[in-house]
């Protein structure tokens, strides 16, 4: 990718303040800058803090190698197979500290060396093109231009407090655009998950994905599946779990990329209208938990999104004749079994959407025994979020879910002021110790 004239901002011209900057990411800054090195702020955390958002983490990269990193640092771990980079730990915090790089071999682009390290620079591509490895130092605008979009190719330099844009970044984070850093459909291939990335940033900041990128979106989204299993489930639990998985599930949907990571689900929303409808309710229900303040669990995202199909099937089953839960229970291996090839649940993280959805049944059920024992099963909390976003959609099990708030409600309030102990145990306890000394001295 060539490089174009970078464009610097200076201080005076744009938002970002050191105030807004974490002390740990600002101290490392300068601790770099002091010794030599150049040290800037990179990817979600510049496009954040100019869009005035709360940045997840902040990310530092630098042209010391991660050796020289580790000598700088006495709270660093040197980290990763792929590309090695520095983790430093701080109480509150972990902040990445990742040597510049290269999207290909340095040779190739410019004929510059790359920093020498302790491990040989690698860069590897199957034969569709899919990026295997890609472990080169490079320098300050190759590790601009190796991002996925450019939006997130923006840098601040604690050297002066500038911004500097490689691509064209501030245009788009101004038109609103998630856009790729070059040829979208080189970079979808090279890195199939960077379209998932592109429906994460255009569902979370509220951006258009740029018309040409969407239509090569669309076209490649069955590549999906070619992504690792395990960094799937990853990127999926960031799409759902953050408060804009309804906007997600749109996007997910009318690209293909939901037909393509879950087949059966897609086939059930197209199956009738009401369908969808239902799927959008929950997650809107979802997003609200994150509103005020609970990020949904990936068990409970996991059974809003796929909750209702696996009932609609279970109560299939059982009208079958079979038993109730044993039709939930071979609904849900069945499901997670689908696209296990695809998308890695963990089984600990399977198990317990099954235990979410066959929790619903004793929340329903009236007049209850013993709801105390059932509040205290590790999953009560997880069902009865389940239980609050399905009431919301489906306008059913109102009272039920109204008795366990009352029911919560008096079980969470302050005890009553406590009764004098009853007089035989305290006599007890007092009888013991004296009969336990006598004892204690004939032994002596
Ligand atoms: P968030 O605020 O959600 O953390 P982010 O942009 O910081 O968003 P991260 O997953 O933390 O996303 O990644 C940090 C940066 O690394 C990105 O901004 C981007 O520059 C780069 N990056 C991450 N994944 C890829 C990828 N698949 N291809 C190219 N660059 C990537
Ligand atoms: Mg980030």
């Amino acid at each position: 990718m060539k490089a174009m004239q970078p464009r610097i901002i200076p201080r005076k011209e744009h938002s970002i303040s050191r105030k807004q900057i974490s002390r740990n990411a600002l101290r490392t800054l300068y601790r770099l800058h002091e010794n030599g090195f150049t040290a800037y702020l990179v990817g979600g955390c510049v496009r954040d803090l100019l869009l005035k958002r709360i940045p997840k983490d902040f990310d530092i990269a630098t042209d010391a190698a991660p050796g020289q990193i580790k000598r700088l640092f006495r709270n660093c771990r040197l980290v990763g197979r792929r590309f090695r980079l520095a983790h430093l730990h701080f109480q509150d915090e972990i902040l990445e500290v990742s040597t510049f790089r290269a999207a290909a071999p340095v040779e190739e682009e410019d004929g510059e060396e790359a920093i020498p390290n302790d491990r040989p620079p690698r860069h590897l591509k199957d034969a569709d093109g899919m990026v295997l490895r890609d472990n080169v130092f490079g320098t300050p605008e190759e590790d601009a231009l190796r991002r996925d979009f450019t939006i997130n190719a923006l840098a601040y330099n604690i050297a002066d407090f500038s911004v500097i844009d490689y691509s064209t970044g501030l245009i788009d984070l101004d038109l609103r655009l998630v856009r790729p850093i070059g040829d979208p459909f080189v970079r979808f291939t090279e890195d199939p998950v960077r379209m998932i990335r592109a429906v994460r940033f255009a569902a979370s900041h509220g951006f258009v994905i740029e018309p040409a990128t969407w239509e090569t979106l669309c076209e490649l989204s069955p590549t999906i599946t070619r992504a690792s299993p395990a960094r799937l489930y990853e990127e999926i639990l960031k799409l759902f779990t953050f408060g804009f998985a309804r906007g997600v599930f749109d996007l997910l949907d009318e690209s293909g990329l939901l037909a393509a990571l879950f087949p059966a689900l897609s086939r059930w929303i197209h199956e009738e209208g009401h369908h969808r409808s239902i799927l959008r309710s929950n997650l809107e229900n979802l997003d609200h938990l994150h509103q005020v303040g609970t990020a949904p669990s990936p068990p409970l995202f996991l059974a809003a999104l796929f909750g209702p199909v696996l009932e609609a099937r279970a109560l299939a089953r059982h009208l079958d004749g079979v038993p109730r839960q044993q039709a939930l229970d071979a609904e849900c291996t069945d499901f997670l079994e689908e696209f296990r090839k695809t998308v890695t649940i963990p089984a600990r993280v399977g198990g317990r959407v099954r235990i979410i959805l066959a929790f619903q049944h004793s929340l329903h059920r009236m007049p209850r025994r013993r709801p105390a024992s059932l509040v205290k099963r590790p999953d009560f909390a997880d069902a009865l979020a389940y239980l609050r976003l399905t009431v919301e959609t489906k306008k059913e099990n109102r009272k039920a879910l109204q008795w366990w708030d009352a029911f919560l409600a008096r079980d969470l309030s302050p005890a009553p002021p406590e009764a004098p102990p009853p007089e035989t145990p305290a006599k007890r306890r007092k009888k013991r110790r004296r009969r336990k000394r006598p004892a204690a001295k004939s032994a002596t």
